[in-house]
């Protein structure tokens, strides 16, 4: 029976990563994550899974992101009962992200199906419950970093730390045949940048037949900061901000930016380069997974960076919506730390409303701010924002400060794939835009990186893997259209519209000139 490789997500695209894998006749799926993209795109969370999850053998997990995890519970609800093999960092926080993403599921249809039954619309159910994350959550089976687990009677696997998240792996698997050759592939999941104070170089072994890696910033070289610099960086930042005589709110992810951030704030803050002030960690999800990091949490001195959390009394964490509103008395110098990191969801909107006209306050933008969100519009410069309905003119000091992030730059994933050589097939590449993930490819092929070659699977390809060579299988039309233009949806085009018409109408010199502009836009749209 031949070895067979499908990949069901992240072919084109950044969100949905999964991959099965079919050898000596059983099937294993190599993560299972959310779509999160253009509508067209989360659309598919919804559609059945494009095999039978009744027919997998285990799956094995590279990390907790939702993009990796966030399907597990859906596999659970449609009867799959086998192992989900992980770390225990990544099972602890899986924990928490998949209940979070249950009860986000469950409220988002509740509020669709009112909306359905004033229209007479039809009833839908929600992907899967907290009932389904509940169970799924049982089937987690861990391992330990760098050592061999027999998932089936001719497949093991190893995970190596990816130095991207707490307990974030590359997953190395060596399948053989009856006749005793042996297969050994790699899926990376998502590689750590490296040179943080917080997680180790990513690491992976070498010698491979086929490798399967990122690209998300496969197009993208960073200047490289050492910890003292990044260090430095938010310090200046934390002193302007103070200067300004108002707090500093911060919208970050609740999962390791957030507990890096407050690291640093509180060490800038205990060696005297900052003024103390309480830290506000507003975010539940933030403070349900810090008993992981308490537990996992390793520097590269093989310290607990995250220890320091636990006896500062500047920090204080607010889990009820009532702790959270209290925030809103707090006089002088302080900081919020609150989710999500791109504005558009979550706490850190009520915290935006209250704050944004306040020009003694600095919002503080850390990650990656993704097109047609809040924080995007804020990093943008936009002057006039509208949350909850509700119009506010921007007036705080909006900074941006991109100097945390879990994923290595295109430099850094080239070395991290000639670490793995020699490579005697091909590299397939996923997990980037389309750019991103040319970018990268043209890289590789440049530095001879496999002798395979470098291959950018489509979505629901397929691939026959024989000795060192990967063929392409023929099967039906993928779940969405593949070309570029499709991917950016009408959705994506209405949202980049609204945006533009915003700049023009805040842009326009008098109240007449914004009138002129609207009628004759709508005369347009009459004709
Ligand atoms: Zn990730």
């Amino acid at each position: 029976m031949p070895t067979k490789l499908h990949f069901f997500g992240a072919a084109g695209g950044v969100t949905g990563s999964s991959m099965l894998l079919e050898h000596d006749g059983a099937s294993v799926l190599i993560d299972c994550g959310m779509f999160q993209g253009s509508k067209t795109e989360k659309e598919l969370n919804y559609r059945p899974f494009p095999f039978d999850p009744t027919s997998l053998s285990a799956v094995l997990l590279t990390h907790a992101h939702i993009d990796h995890s966030g399907l597990l519970p859906k596999l659970t609800r449609n009867n799959f009962k086998g192992p989900i093999w992980t770390t225990p960092a990544s099972a602890e926080l899986c924990a928490a992200l998949l209940a979070d993403s249950a009860g986000i599921q469950e409220m988002e249809v509740e509020q669709l199906n009112r909306r359905n039954m004033q229209k007479g619309g039809a009833q839908v159910t929600p992907i899967y419950t907290r009932a389904d994350a509940a169970a799924c959550e049982t089937q987690f089976k861990t391992v330990a970093f760098n050592a061999w687990s027999q998932i089936l009677p001719r497949l093991r696997a190893r995970w190596w730390n990816a130095g991207h998240i707490l307990g974030a792996a590359s997953i190395e698997v060596e399948a053989s045949d009856a006749s005793g050759a042996i297969l050994r592939l790699l899926f990376s999941g998502d590689v750590g940048a490296g040179g943080s104070q917080f997680a180790a170089d990513p690491e992976g072994p070498s010698g491979l037949d086929f490798v399967v890696m990122e690209s998300t910033y496969g197009d993208t070289e960073r200047a490289k900061l050492t910890p003292a610099e990044r260090q430095a960086k938010l310090v200046d930042e934390m002193l302007a901000a103070h200067g300004a005589c108002g707090p500093l709110l911060i919208p970050a992810f609740s999962v390791e930016r957030t507990q890096e951030l407050i690291v640093d704030l509180l060490q800038a803050m205990d060696e005297g380069q900052a003024p103390r002030g309480p830290i506000f960690v507003d975010s539940p999800l933030a403070v349900r997974v810090m008993d992981a990091y308490f537990r996992f949490g390793k520097a590269q001195d093989g310290s607990n960076p995250f220890e320091r959390l636990k006896q500062s009394t500047w920090l204080q964490f607010t889990e009820s919506a009532n702790e959270s509103k209290a925030i809103e008395r707090v006089r002088g110098w302080h900081i919020i730390v609150s989710a999500s990191g791109m504005c558009d969801a979550g706490r850190v909107r009520h915290h935006l409303q209250r704050l944004l006209w306040n020009e003694q306050a600095t919002v503080m933008l850390v990650g990656y701010q993704a097109v047609g969100t809040l924080g995007r519009l804020l990093r943008d410069g936009v002057k006039d924002v509208r949350i909850q309905g509700e119009h506010i003119k921007v007036a705080a000091r909006i900074r941006s400060l991109d100097i945390y992030s879990g994923h290595a730059d295109a430099p850094g994933l080239v070395k991290w794939a000639q670490a793995r050589g020699p490579i005697r097939g091909a590299i397939f590449l996923t997990h980037g835009e389309p750019l991103s993930r040319t970018g990268l490819q043209g890289r590789l092929q440049s530095a001879g990186a496999a002798a395979g070659g470098v291959i950018a699977p489509l979505l629901d390809a397929c691939y026959r893997l024989e000795g060192v060579e990967a063929i392409s299988e023929t099967i039906g039309a993928p779940r969405i259209p593949q070309d570029a233009p499709a991917r950016h949806d009408w959705h994506n085009a209405r949202a980049d519209f609204l945006n533009i018409l915003g700049q023009k109408l805040q842009d326009a010199s008098s109240d007449q000139a914004r009138e002129q502009l609207i009628a004759k836009l709508k005369s347009q749209l009459a004709a």
